[in-house]
């Protein structure tokens, strides 16, 4: 069994919000939202960080893009914005080391980040 957090929800070893599974990606409501629409979408490849990303993840990388743009637009928030974001290591924040891109939207995102 993994001691993967989010290789476990993969797996449905933890139960989660799954909103959008295939055969690479899967989708989940992240668990304390941030904003009206908060999801996580992780390659079902465990991939520690974005750092550790090879070549050959680079069109995985894009469909996980591409995916979350497709719910953006089905949530309706793809007109009025969302945003998409990987924290790498301490000081973004990143506490589960298995790549997710958090899809934020719903209402209006301050910029810079804290
Ligand atoms: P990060 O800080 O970028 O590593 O993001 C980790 C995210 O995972 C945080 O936004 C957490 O709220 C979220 N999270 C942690 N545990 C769970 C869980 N069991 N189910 C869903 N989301 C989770
Ligand atoms: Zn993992």
């Amino acid at each position: 069994m993994s001691a993967c957090l989010f290789c476990r929800i993969i797996a449905h070893e933890i139960p989660a919000s799954i909103v959008y599974e295939d055969d690479e990606v899967v989708a989940f409501n992240d668990i304390n939202p941030q904003a009206p629409t908060h999801l996580l979408l992780v390659p079902r490849k465990h991939i520690p960080t974005l750092s550790d990303a090879e070549p050959g993840d680079a069109e995985l990388l894009g469909t996980l893009l591409r995916r979350a743009a497709a719910i953006a637009k089905e949530r309706g928030i793809e007109a009025s914005g969302f945003r998409t974001v990987f924290n790498t290591n301490r000081d973004a924040g990143q506490t589960v080391f298995h790549i997710h891109l958090h899809l934020l939207g719903g209402r209006s995102l301050a910029w810079p980040p804290g």
